[in-house]
């Protein structure tokens, strides 16, 4: 835990009591605050009470008494509306913060040297969270892990300048973090999501810009118009580090691929060329993770990991579970669990890692637009087996382009892909779950949908699991 020692002596009200905002009542308590814990929902009030905090219903509460308000990040500060809490902290003249802006504070106070890596991005966030910190534990160093992955921040270890923080941020957790200074941070990439939470895309780019705006080295994908935007405005406002990253090749400057080679053009890293390559990883296929690679290799070089480091780690990064997670092979046939892609866009960077013999296991709780915008792959897949609620809209797109079949459920579908694959004559077919749907219909949520494809790829005669020996 890291003890938050700059409220010491004050009281700090903490509303939304999840895994974080009870880890922020803990180590605020722990530096010597006087902790008033608050939720709107039973549960929260039950966890902060049996962990021994104060609750106190801030509607009748004296807000004079309070040096801040710290907020989880799932409640909003702006759109669709301020949630009540924050009218009341607004009025009341309370600050509102979020549970990294202690952390930051923290780390000012203690060791303002300490490496600090902060991660966002509209996808892959998690995946390249989770590389950065393998790259550097792989080297042998102290890292921390957490965020919006895993761990809360305040959970960690503290910073000091031997260990580095690795530490995923969604842009509500940006908003709430007014003094974030990371060593390094990385914006990935901006496309439009969450902006019934964010309210237009101006918005939402402009809280996931103050991320690398505010790390002494910036790491920024340059694949879409909104974060060229970005890498724009750094410039023009004489920033003179910054690393650009780009999954398109060949681009000539910066970190780039070619193939799966991974390039850059950084003299300061030692490196003008080639440095590692992702062929045969199977925890980094397709062109998205090269520009996830590329950044969390920026990352570790920046604090002081040699070329062949990076390239060593790279090579054994495990992979994240339900992100195009290789569960194993049955003979030819490999079985990708990609249960995390819950629409469109992230079921096309699936189909997009394999250029043929995809047997793909997709429906559940459909998304709008359905799985019209993937229509360009479909030439990769060679029976789709559908499930769950969206199979009636799902099989109108794919009449007369995609052989199919009606599953109902993933049980059925494991087994006829499983047998179909097995049965091809293809070099290496892949049975590929990548819904383009929510699970919400069948399970309660896509860790839940993944680790039944888990369990019943497990189960198949022959399997051989990733990591295991071959028999
Ligand atoms: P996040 O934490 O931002 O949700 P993850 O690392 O968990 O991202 O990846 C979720 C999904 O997003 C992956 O399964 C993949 O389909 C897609 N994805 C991952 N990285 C990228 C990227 N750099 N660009 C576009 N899509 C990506």
């Amino acid at each position: 835990m890291i003890p938050v020692t700059t409220f010491s002596g004050q009281t700090v009200a903490v509303f939304g009591l999840g895994l974080s905002g009870l880890a922020a009542c803990r180590a605020l308590a722990a530096g010597g605050a006087n902790v008033v814990a608050a939720d709107d929902s039973a549960a929260g009030i039950e966890a902060a009470r049996a962990a021994g905090f104060p609750v106190e219903d801030l509607r009748s509460a004296d807000w004079s008494r309070f040096a801040a308000l710290v907020l989880a990040p799932g409640v909003p500060l702006t759109h669709p509306k301020p949630h009540w809490t924050v009218e009341r902290a607004k009025t009341a003249r309370v600050e509102i913060i979020g549970d990294v802006e202690l952390f930051c504070r923290e780390r000012a106070r203690h060791a303002a040297d300490a490496p600090f890596i902060a991660i966002t991005g509209t996808n892959g966030k998690s995946t390249t969270t989770a590389l950065t910190a393998h790259l550097l534990r792989a080297a042998g160093r102290d890292v921390q892990i957490g965020g919006n992955i895993g761990t809360a921040i305040l959970a960690l270890q503290p910073p000091s300048d031997e260990r580095a923080h690795v530490i995923e941020m969604s842009s509500y957790q940006i908003e709430l973090t007014p003094s974030l200074d990371p060593t390094v941070g990385i914006l990935l990439n901006i496309s439009p999501d969450h902006l019934d939470r964010h309210g237009t895309m101006a918005h939402y780019a402009e809280l996931k810009a103050r991320l690398p705006a505010s790390a002494q080295r910036p790491v920024i994908g340059e694949d879409d118009e909104e974060c060229r935007e970005i890498i724009e405005r750094l410039r023009l406002a004489n920033r003179s580090w910054v690393d650009i990253v780009s999954a398109r090749e060949r681009v000539g400057h910066g970190w780039y691929a070619n193939g799966t080679e991974l390039i850059s053009r950084a003299p300061w890293a030692g490196i003008l060329g080639p440095f590692a390559d992702l062929a045969g990883v199977g925890s980094l296929r397709g062109r998205h993770n090269i520009q996830n690679a590329l950044a969390a290799s920026a990352a570790a070089m920046i604090l002081g990991l040699a070329p062949e480091e990076v390239a060593a780690g790279l090579r054994t990064f495990p992979g994240l579970a339900h992100r195009m997670e290789e569960i194993g092979r049955a003979g030819a046939t490999l079985f990708i669990n990609d249960s995390k892609a819950t629409n469109a866009d992230s079921a096309a960077t699936a189909l997009a890692s394999f250029e043929r013999d995809i047997y793909w296991i997709l429906g559940g709780k459909p998304k709008e637009g359905g799985i019209g915008p993937l229509v360009s792959y479909f030439p990769r897949v060679t029976k789709a087996y559908l499930i769950g609620e969206a199979t009636e809209d799902f099989a109108d797109t794919l009449q007369g382009k995609v052989d199919f079949v009606r599953c109902g459920t993933l049980d059925r579908a494991v087994q006829e892909a499983a047998r179909d694959a097995g049965t091809s004559d293809a070099r290496e077919p892949v049975v590929l779950l990548s819904p383009a749907c929510a699970s919400f219909d069948q399970y309660r949520n896509f860790e839940v949908r993944g680790d039944a494809f888990r369990a019943l790829v497990t189960a198949l005669p022959g399997i051989v699991l990733r990591g295991a020996a071959a028999p």
